[in-house]
């Protein structure tokens, strides 16, 4: 088994691969080369933590595995460690042998900041300007920071509950060299696209706060009962995902379906539109939101690509198991 440590993840997984990744393996997923099993996911009754694991097979790129971890919420607080903690654990698909342990944590941030990319090169108008962030937790900066490589914005836009902690949005825009206004939620109708990256299970925005025309990736939600957009958004926006099975059960999707607003039909593969099977988006003034649930083949597919870039590198170790 080869074991690659969290603390190596920074020197092997660039921005570039993991959206090189994510976009290929959405494309697999699509075309029926690829499937995630069902995902577990529970609220374990001890320190408020959601714990599960996320597992599937890409029978092209030949990934086999799971992520197991989850989300404690007072890490940061009480132990100055990050919420979110997980590990990789790799198969080979041809005898069932574990083949690799690979450090989840970076890796999540990296590949969950590709999946909002790749939407945002897919669906967003050519002509976005402007920026917005809804959160500014843990996730939002590396989610900023790839969307600001994948298009070319004028400004960035943030709010936050919390609003101090937008001086971390502030830095990453000014890397770029772009102004940061932190700003209103009733503000945030300025934003061309919106990345909401909040762990609320209450709505914290909606139809009233987008404009026409805005891409907005849901990247915040990931379990049942969670709820980042207000049903009435999603009905008014054209949905795509990365897996129906996931959107409509745990992601963003699950309400607007629950309300009978939409059908499980009305949800569009972002792995389509990649494709070419699907168009994308269809007009300048549609709203198109990309419900980001998080899926395991992503996982898989960064964590391969990482493997073999630190056997190249000869990071890691390789342990007799
Ligand atoms: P974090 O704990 O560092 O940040 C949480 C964010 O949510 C902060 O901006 C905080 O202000 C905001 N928030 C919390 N409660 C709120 C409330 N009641 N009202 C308004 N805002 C509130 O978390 P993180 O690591 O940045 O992760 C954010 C979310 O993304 C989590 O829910 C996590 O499970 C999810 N996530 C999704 C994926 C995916 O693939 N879709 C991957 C990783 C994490």
């Amino acid at each position: 088994m080869y074991i690659v440590p969290e603390s190596a993840i920074a020197d092997i997984l660039t921005r570039r691969d993991a959206f090189e990744a994510i976009e290929k393996v959405f494309a697999a997923m699509s075309a029926g080369d690829a499937y995630n099993f069902p995902v577990i996911r529970e609220a374990i009754g001890h320190e408020d933590a959601l714990y599960g694991f996320k597992g599937g097979f890409d029978g092209k790129g030949m990934s086999l595995g799971l992520k197991a971890g989850g989300y404690w919420p007072h890490n940061l607080e009480q132990r100055g460690l990050i919420n979110h903690q997980s590990t990789v654990f790799l198969f080979d698909a041809d005898t069932g042998k574990v083949a690799a342990m690979v450090g989840g944590n970076l890796l999540t941030a990296l590949r969950t900041a590709a999946a909002s990319s790749v939407s945002i090169k897919h669906l967003a108008r050519k002509d976005a300007k402007v920026m917005g962030m809804i959160g500014a937790g843990h996730q939002a900066k590396f989610q900023l920071r790839a969307a600001l490589e994948t298009h070319s914005f004028d400004k960035v836009i943030g709010w936050n509950r919390n609003p101090a902690a937008l001086t971390t949005l502030a830095d990453v825009a000014a890397e770029f060299g772009l102004p940061f206004e932190a700003v209103a939620l009733d503000e945030m109708t300025q934003a061309d696209v919106v990345i909401s990256i909040t762990s609320v299970f209450s709505p914290v925005f909606g139809a009233a706060h987008i404009s026409a025309g805005t891409h907005v990736a849901c990247m915040g939600t990931d379990t049942i009962g969670k709820q980042e957009a207000q049903t009435d958004l999603l009905a008014k926006a054209t949905i795509f995902t990365d897996e129906i099975a996931q959107s409509v059960t745990l992601g963003e999707a699950q309400h607007v379906v629950a309300a009978g607003l939409k059908t499980r039909g009305d949800i569009n593969e972002l792995g389509a539109v990649i494709n070419g099977a699907h168009a994308g988006r269809s007009a300048d003034d549609e709203i198109t939101l990309f419900d980001g649930t998080g899926v395991g083949l992503q996982d898989l597919a960064v964590s391969a690509s990482i493997v073999e870039i630190a056997k190249a590198k000869g990071i890691g170790m390789e342990v007799d198991f």
